[in-house]
């Protein structure tokens, strides 16, 4: 581990919920730091008023603690580098805001939104790329004035240098470059005094000395912009990691019309953290050669974190490999704090758990059959229903073979100290041995007797888990059928 005093950040507008591609951004930053042992930065982009969601930010910080991605500075934890929320800074941007356009690299403009939309339209009519045409960079300092004095309604544009190219190396993209004749003038303070993404981001990454911006590809086009900001200030750019869309398997954007997007209903459904962690360290980014194993551990993946090994890519999400990679985790999970967390799921479900004895057999029961906690009450209904038989399943029963057979079993069963996980099975084929039944003609009337069903986990899971006394007792049920 190399300790360079890397700062990283994520900075998320809240919207009320971690949208899956921001979690995989912030996981990303979060290993990276860590890998590095550097500093993990959360800084909450609330400048766009319109969009204030009420609750948003603690929520989003509850998600990130529930993940594990703890932050080392920002809202609650603090830090020197604070306020970490941009609402908190606005007059900071005003400053610097200032500095720029006394320094000639910014420029007040004061069109209306219907001007701006008119001007769009022509550019269209005209087959020209739509943006602003920098028409504010010809008034005089009087008419400007002018126009300040008399109240109209003004946003602060940067002013792009023509005809130069911008060229930057991303970690991630390699070497981009731009005309910059081909950047819009953009909006860095709007008409309400709130600054744009683009001023508010870059004078927070230099203010709070951020050594690598790391975040989705989304804002690759931001950049120019970005950098000719820096240049104009004097200060140095970050290095840049744009990290790859996440895609759906038909390769659009992963979008929530397509499905779910929000890290807390996948967290609701009954994802384990560490599977969601593990699963989305890997879209995207892969462990390098040799490493053929899929599931690693938050320590794992902080060892082998590197930019280097992020896909330029898009990732495509891969559902049914989240599901695999979630029952994998389920079933190797502590089986305490896996009952703790399924008990809940199980109440939604209707199941009565307050004999934690049975729930804890249970849950050692369904583990090996679900893949998300949310399947748990399903598989379990089975150890908590009465046997009830329709006229065919009890015709089953009623057959001397069947009958035979559950008289030998419960006979061996009576003999046992108690049921356990491994008892049952040798029981039966000792039965099979005692009366060259075998096959479904032995099973089903087994199955049948203790659960009234066609279906369901191994018979040695289900006796099990219902114990010696109910086995008998439904045995006993199942003999006097006849
Ligand atoms: N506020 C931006 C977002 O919501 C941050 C982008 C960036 O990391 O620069 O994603």
């Amino acid at each position: 581990m190399s300790d360079k005093n890397f700062r990283v950040r994520f900075a998320p507008s809240p919207t009320g919920y971690l949208h899956l591609g921001s979690l995989r951004t912030a996981l990303f930053n979060y290993l990276f730091a860590r890998h590095n042992n550097g500093k993990f930065i959360l800084r909450i982009e609330d400048t766009d008023q319109s969009r204030k969601v009420e609750g948003a930010v603690e929520s989003l910080i509850n998600t990130l603690n529930e993940l594990g991605l703890n932050y080392d500075e920002g809202p609650v934890a603090g830090g020197e580098y604070g306020p970490y929320f941009q609402s908190e800074r606005l007059k900071l941007y005003r400053k610097y805001c200032d500095e720029l356009l006394s320094k000639g690299h910014a420029y007040y403009a004061f069109e209306t939104s219907e001007e701006l939309e008119e001007m769009r339209r022509v550019q269209q009519i005209q087959g020209k790329q739509t943006m602003y045409d920098r028409r504010g960079r010809h008034l005089t300092g009087n008419e400007v004035k002018e126009k300040l004095d008399s109240g109209i309604p003004y946003v602060v544009r940067l002013k792009v240098p023509l005809d130069e190219e911008i060229r930057f190396s991303d970690l991630i993209r390699g070497n981009v470059k731009i005309e910059t004749n081909q950047i819009d003038d953009q909006v860095l303070l709007k008409s309400d005094g709130y600054p744009t993404y683009h001023l508010a981001n870059v004078i927070d990454d230099h203010l709070m000395d951020i050594t690598h911006i790391i975040r989705g590809e989304e804002w690759l086009t931001s950049v120019p912009k970005h950098i000719i900001l820096y240049r104009a200030f004097g200060w140095d750019v970050p290095q840049m990691a744009h990290v790859p869309l996440i895609l759906n398997p038909d390769k659009t954007k992963l979008s929530k019309r397509q499905g779910d997007v929000s890290t807390e209903d996948f967290l609701n459904k009954g994802y384990l953290k560490e599977a969601l962690v593990n699963f989305m360290a890997l879209l995207g980014w892969n462990p390098g050669e040799g490493e053929d194993r899929e599931i690693f551990s938050k320590e794992d993946l902080i060892k082998l974190f590197t930019i280097e090994r992020v896909n330029a890519s898009g990732a495509v999400f891969n559902i049914d490999k989240l599901n695999w990679m979630n029952g994998e985790y389920i079933k190797s999970y502590d089986p305490e704090m896996l009952e703790e967390l399924i008990i809940p799921y199980l109440n939604n479900g209707g199941i009565d758990t307050s004999d934690r004895e049975k729930t804890t057999r249970v849950v050692m029961a369904v583990k090996g059959y679900i893949n998300r906690l949310d399947e748990a009450p399903e598989h379990a209904k089975v150890y908590y229903q009465d046997v009830s038989l329709s006229a065919v399943k009890k015709e089953i029963l009623e057959n001397s073979d069947a009958q035979k057979i559950l008289s030998i079993l419960k006979s061996k069963i009576v003999s046992l100290l108690e049921i356990t996980t491994d008892n049952f099975k040798p029981l039966i084929s000792e039965i099979q041995k005692e009366t060259g039944i075998k096959g479904k003609g032995l099973f089903m009337p087994i199955r049948l007797a203790l659960t009234g069903e066609e279906h369901g986990p191994e018979l040695g899971l289900i006796a099990y888990v219902l114990g010696k006394e109910e086995v008998i007792s439904r045995l006993e049920t199942a003999i006097s059928t006849k």
